[in-house]
């Protein structure tokens, strides 16, 4: 939740010498903080459980449990791991400072310190943490966003496209050209919004921890199908499409989304290449890895976009690519399912010199 500017902030002071605690409670709940002291680590994460604080102002040298140790307890737990935490200590070596950002504290102070500067790193980690919930918070409710309009159009829009696709496909307007050409330019745009729509469902689906269906296939069976389905768009661009026998090993993975990555590579290796090329489909094994290719000889990718070609929406931006139709979605969904399944992805590629783009994927 976002504390409003209104509500004190609540801080746990943990220090197990109670003039140490007397004189920060004093000196922070007279400039408007919520104190709450605790004598030992135990007591300190006791506290933290029951009502999570704002802050925490964190000794050291504590006996039983010291510092560090109630550091990493309170970063191993839901409710207080994003509690922010500084060390006060009058241990002053790099060592120490270094340990203490290890076991995930944001901030350290020396003792003796100064009052003014344990105020000003207090409100300064109070107000960073505001900020990255406040991020945190829009950032979610843009996903649920996109999830929900997306989700309430994808119906409509699957009607629409139906209905364009029988009308265009009827012999009623045969002879009225214009209408034929008004519908086309429809069917054009329908589709085209179809695929960004279902596209942006997808990718909401997989980045929200879509469990994997894992089943254990070797690598001529896990290409067949999307090869298989490439093989006469291939032939009506006019681009031969080859495969060079897989070597004889089982990847573990969910063979839908596999296939799905693999039609989308299959997919802009057709769209970008013009007739005549060639696409060939190869895989590897090295290293505990299958290191699968897609290799075209089309119109290639400039070095400046290689880089940015996995984020969602990236098109490159010359006359070449944007003439042909795309989302701009197809290789982050893939980036998205490779990494789920623990794999790489990346291009290799020049303009005007063919792109090569490799998968690899942990060996069962
Ligand atoms: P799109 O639907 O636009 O093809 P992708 O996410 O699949 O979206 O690809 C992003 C961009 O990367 C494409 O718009 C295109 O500019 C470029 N690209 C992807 N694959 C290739 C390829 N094989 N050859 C040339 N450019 C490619």
């Amino acid at each position: 939740m976002i504390r409003s500017q209104d509500t004190p902030a609540d801080i746990l002071i943990v220090d197990d010498t109670p003039a140490n605690l007397d004189v920060l409670s004093t000196m922070l709940t007279r400039h408007g903080y919520k104190v709450r002291p605790a004598l030992s680590g135990a007591l300190a994460l006791k506290a933290a459980q029951s009502v999570p604080p704002d802050l925490i102002l964190l000794d050291i040298l504590m006996p039983g449990m010291d510092g560090y140790m109630v550091c990493e307890q309170l970063k191993g737990m839901e409710s207080t791991r994003d509690i922010p935490v500084i060390f006060i200590s009058a241990l002053d070596d790099v060592r120490d400072k270094v340990k203490a950002f290890q076991s995930g504290g944001v901030d350290y102070i020396t003792k003796p310190f100064q009052l003014r500067e344990v105020l000003a790193r207090i409100e300064n980690h109070l107000t960073l943490d505001r900020l990255h919930k406040q991020v945190h918070t829009l950032s979610s409710l843009k996903d649920q966003m996109v999830r929900t309009v997306s989700h309430d159009l994808v119906v409509p829009l699957d009607i629409v496209r139906h209905c364009v696709q029988s009308v265009r496909s009827s012999e009623s307007l045969q002879g009225d050209e214009t209408a034929r050409s008004q519908l086309e330019t429809a069917y054009t745009a329908v589709d085209q919004m179809h695929r960004l729509v279902t596209g942006l469902l997808d990718l909401a689906k997989i980045e929200s921890g879509l469990s994997l269906n894992l089943r254990t296939l070797t690598l001529a069976e896990l290409l067949s199908d999307p090869l298989q389905a490439y093989r006469v768009p291939a032939e009506q661009k006019q681009v031969t499409l080859q495969f060079l026998p897989p070597p004889p090993v089982s990847v573990a993975v969910d063979p839908e989304r596999i296939a799905q990555v693999l039609n989308n590579l299959l997919s802009n290796a057709v769209k970008y290449t013009p007739s005549g090329g060639t696409i060939t489909v190869s895989a590897r094994h090295e290293k505990g890895q299958v290191v699968l290719t897609v290799q075209d000889s089309g119109i290639g990718i400039p070095t400046t976009d290689l880089p940015r070609i996995f984020d969602r929406f990236h098109r490159v931006e010359d006359d070449a690519h944007l003439e042909i139709q795309g989302t701009g979605l197809g290789l982050s969904i893939a980036k998205a399912i490779i990494e789920q399944h623990r794999g790489r992805i990346w291009a290799e590629s020049e303009a005007g010199q063919g792109t090569q783009i490799r998968v690899s994927l942990p060996v069962t």
